[in-house]
């Protein structure tokens, strides 16, 4: 918070492919450091997919290429666990470490001079709201932005991470004006015709193993051109798999570029798959965890995380 404190001009950076709680996190800390007169600018590798953008304002979030030569002060990275989470932004670093790291993820390896991770906050923006509370008032603008980052890393708050805590901060979200209808219309209202058709054919891979313990299922680069989708389409569908009935961890590869699969691991009860996932060089939470595989295609990545998955589960 002190290093905070004196910070001047903040970069605030989340990781690629973003999800709610790292477009909320770091739109929410940007616009803090704003209301406190500072110049603050948040980057995400890849922008913010177009269906979040409802939701925040244009300004708050650029791509690393808007910002490359800004000259910062500070550097902030935020729902990440590892550098490489960073994707393209990590040049940004040129070299060098952020200067503080927030987030939730048990599986950080504090990559940050300062690191405050606290792997109990169900959603880093949680503890941007917690920041905000100690420093500036919690405007409409803000509420928002913050709920959407716990909204979504509850699973509008249906996941086990939904304590009474949660609740109470979404409580104090709402009366501060900040809207779950919008948020949720936004993430769960914006799939597209070719998205039904991408999910058509992952459902259609959907593989049982271990007893029916274990579901897997995926997306190849040939699916994403066929039905004319980009990964992003395919974000939730990792969530259709775990919701069979009997399953405890459900797998979803994603192959997108080429040469590169995207692991999604889910558990529903006791197994802890960011054990998993850090085992294949990934990380993430108890529940739900994902790695970077480079392997030629989804039947290497499946090759080699099934088996993994099925010992876990022994
Ligand atoms: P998802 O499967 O939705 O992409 O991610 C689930 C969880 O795992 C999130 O908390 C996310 O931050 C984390 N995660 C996903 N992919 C990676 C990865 O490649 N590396 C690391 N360290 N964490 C990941
Ligand atoms: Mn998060």
């Amino acid at each position: 918070m002190d290093r905070l404190g004196s910070a001047q001009r903040v970069l605030v950076i989340g990781h690629a492919s973003p999800d709610g709680d790292a477009i909320g996190s770091v739109a929410g800390l940007v616009l803090i450091l704003r209301k406190q007169g500072k110049k603050a600018v948040g980057c995400i590798a890849d922008g913010v997919p177009w269906f979040y953008r409802s939701l925040l304002g244009e300004d708050l979030i650029r791509t690393p290429d808007q910002i490359e030569g800004a000259v910062f002060d500070t550097v902030v990275a935020v729902d990440s666990s590892d550098l490489a989470r960073l994707g393209d932004a990590q040049a940004l670093l040129r070299g060098g470490a952020p200067d503080i790291v927030l987030d939730h993820h048990r599986t950080n390896r504090g990559f940050g001079r300062l690191n405050y991770c606290d792997p109990d906050s169900p959603a880093t923006a949680l503890i941007v709201y917690e920041i905000a509370q100690a420093l500036v008032p919690v405007d409409v603008e803000l509420a928002q932005i913050l709920l959407l980052g716990i909204a979504t890393d509850t699973g509008f708050f249906k996941y086990g991470n939904s304590d009474h805590r949660v609740l109470e901060v979404a409580t104090e979200l709402v009366k501060r004006g900040a809207s779950l209808q919008r948020i949720a219309s936004a993430v769960l209202e914006n799939k597209t015709p070719n998205g039904l058709k991408l999910l058509a054919k992952m459902l259609d891979t959907v593989t049982l193993a271990a007893d029916g313990k274990l579901a897997y299922g995926w997306v190849s680069a040939a699916m994403l051109s066929e039905t004319g989708c980009t990964q992003q389409e395919a974000e939730g569908f990792v969530g259709e798999v775990r919701a069979l009935h009997g399953v405890e961890v459900a797998l979803l590869f994603v192959e997108s570029p080429p040469g590169e699969v995207h692991v999604s691991l889910r558990s529903k009860s006791h197994v802890d798959v960011s054990e998993i996932a850090v085992e294949l060089g990934g990380g993430g939470h108890p529940r739900a965890a994902g790695c970077l595989l480079k392997v030629p295609g989804v039947r290497e990545a499946v090759q080699e995380v099934v088996p993994i998955a099925i010992r876990a589960l022994q």
